[in-house]
C-alpha cells in the first residue's frame, strides 16, 4: 500500500527513526528498574520541552485524556469556573468542567480572532471570583493561536489556576509554562511532537498539587485522578502497566526535538509562506487574525466541495488534509504544518497538489502556489 503524505493536524507524519524505537525489546515496565529511569528521564526531556520545573505526567490515552484529568482533578463540585471560548475545543472543554460538577461561566468571543487582551482585561476586572480557568493555546479547527503568554499571567493575578489546553500547539509554538505561570499544560504525543497517537503530556504546577490535596470531596474515577502519580519514582511504582513501546517512541521524538533549535523559527516561516501564498494567490483563511504558526484553515472556494478537494488530492497525489467538524464542516479544509509534517518539501508538493486540484476545477489563482511558497521559503 502506498502511503500518503498526511498533511492533517494530526496525526501528523511519524519518522522512521520513531517508528522504528516503537520496535525496541520491550521490558516488564513495573519491575524493571532501568524502565523507572527511563521514563523519568522522558519526563524531565519533556519539562525542558516546556520549560518547566514542574512535574511532567504521560497519561495513556490520546489529548483528551489529559483535559478530562485535569478537570476531574481540580475541579469539585460547585466550583466555578471560566471557560475561555472562542473556538471549537474552548467551548468544549466547559462539557468537562460540568462533568466534574464545575459551574460553568463560559467567556464567549469571537470565533475568528484571537483572545482580545483589553476585553478579557475588562471582563476580568469586573469578574474574577474564579477558582480555575480552561483556555486552548491552539484552536486547532480554526487555525487560531491565543496569546497564552499573556492570559495565563493575568488570570494568575487573579489567583485563578490555569489549564492550558496545548494539544496542537506544543512543540510547535513557543511555550513558557513557567515564566507564564500555566498550571496545568497539556498536550498530544501526535500533534507537534509526531509520536505516534496514544500519549498525553501533562505538567503540574505545586498549587495544582496543592488543590488536589486540599479537596473536599475524593476525586472521582482512577483514569483520570492525577493523584495516583505522586511519587511514582520514589516508589517505583505505576499506577498501571505504561504503555512501553509508545514511551519508547514518544522519548526519540522528543529527543529529535529537542536537539533541532530551529524548530520553533521553521514553523512561524513556513506558516507565514502557507498564508501569504494562499492569500497573496485569492484563496481566503478562515482566521481574521491570531493565525497559528502549526495549522491553517481555508475557506473552501466556490466551484469545490471538502469532498471533492479532500478526495482528488487524495487519490491523485497522495495527499492527505484536513477538514473540519462542528459548525465549520464542510466550510474550511485544514493543512496541518507541524512537527513533522513542517517542512519545506512536503509543503511544497501539498502547495503544487493544491494548485492542480483547484485549477482542475476552474477555480482562479492568480499564480503558482507551489512557486510562490518556494519563492517565499528561499
Ligand atoms: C487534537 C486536539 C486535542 C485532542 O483531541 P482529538 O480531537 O481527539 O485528537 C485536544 N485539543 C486540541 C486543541 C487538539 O487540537
Amino acid at each position: 500500500m502506498k502511503q500518503p503524505l498526511i498533511m492533517t493536524p494530526g496525526p501528523t507524519y511519524v519518522n522512521e527513526s520513531v517508528r522504528r524505537a516503537l520496535s525496541h525489546p520491550i521490558t516488564n515496565p513495573d519491575l524493571d528498574p532501568a524502565f523507572y529511569d527511563f521514563y523519568r528521564e522522558t519526563c524531565q526531556q519533556l519539562q525542558r520541552l516546556l520549560h518547566t520545573k514542574n512535574d511532567v505526567l504521560l497519561l495513556d490515552g490520546e489529548g483528551i485524556l489529559g483535559l478530562e484529568a485535569a478537570c476531574a482533578s481540580l475541579i469539585e463540585p460547585g466550583d466555578k469556573i471560566l471557560c475561555i471560548d472562542n473556538g471549537i475545543f474552548g467551548h468544549g472543554f466547559a462539557d468537562f468542567v460540568k462533568m466534574y460538577g464545575g459551574e460553568v461561566t463560559l467567556y464567549k468571543v469571537d470565533y475568528r480572532n484571537a483572545i482580545d487582551m483589553a476585553q478579557l482585561t475588562d471582563f476580568l476586572r469586573e469578574q474574577h471570583d474564579f477558582k480555575a480557568a480552561t483556555l486552548v493555546h491552539c484552536e486547532t479547527p480554526s487555525g487560531i493561536t491565543n496569546p497564552v503568554d499573556q492570559i495565563c499571567p493575568l488570570l494568575k493575578s487573579y489567583n485563578i489556576l490555569t489549564i492550558l489546553d496545548s494539544v496542537s500547539a506544543m512543540g510547535g509554538e513557543p511555550l513558557l509554562t513557567d515564566e507564564w505561570k500555566v498550571d496545568i499544560a497539556l498536550g498530544g504525543s501526535q500533534k507537534c511532537l509526531s509520536s505516534t497517537p496514544g500519549l498525553t503530556i501533562v505538567s503540574v504546577s505545586d498549587a495544582a498539587w496543592q488543590t488536589m490535596k486540599n479537596r473536599k470531596t475524593p476525586i472521582a474515577g482512577f483514569y483520570c485522578n492525577l493523584s495516583i502519580w505522586e511519587n511514582w519514582y520514589e516508589n517505583q511504582w505505576f499506577p498501571y502497566t505504561q504503555p512501553i513501546s509508545d514511551i519508547y517512541a514518544l522519548r526519540e521524538a522528543v529527543d529529535q526535538l529537542l536537539a533541532d533549535q530551529n524548530a520553533l523559527a521553521r514553523h512561524a516561516q513556513i506558516a507565514n509562506a502557507v498564508r501569504e501564498t494562499l492569500t497573496g494567490s485569492g484563496l481566503s483563511l478562515y482566521p481574521e487574525g491570531g493565525f497559528s504558526n502549526t495549522v491553517t484553515t481555508i475557506c473552501i472556494p466556490e466551484g469545490i466541495s471538502f469532498t471533492e478537494l479532500h478526495d482528488e488530492m487524495l487519490n491523485s497525489h497522495q495527499i492527505m488534509i484536513g477538514g473540519a467538524f462542528d459548525y465549520l464542516k464542510g466550510q474550511v479544509f485544514r493543512i496541518g504544518h507541524m512537527g513533522e509534517n513542517c517542512y519545506t518539501e512536503k509543503v511544497y508538493l501539498t502547495m503544487k497538489a493544491l494548485d492542480a486540484v483547484l485549477r482542475n476545477h476552474q477555480i482562479p489563482l492568480s499564480q503558482p502556489l507551489h512557486e510562490v511558497f518556494v519563492r517565499l521559503i528561499a
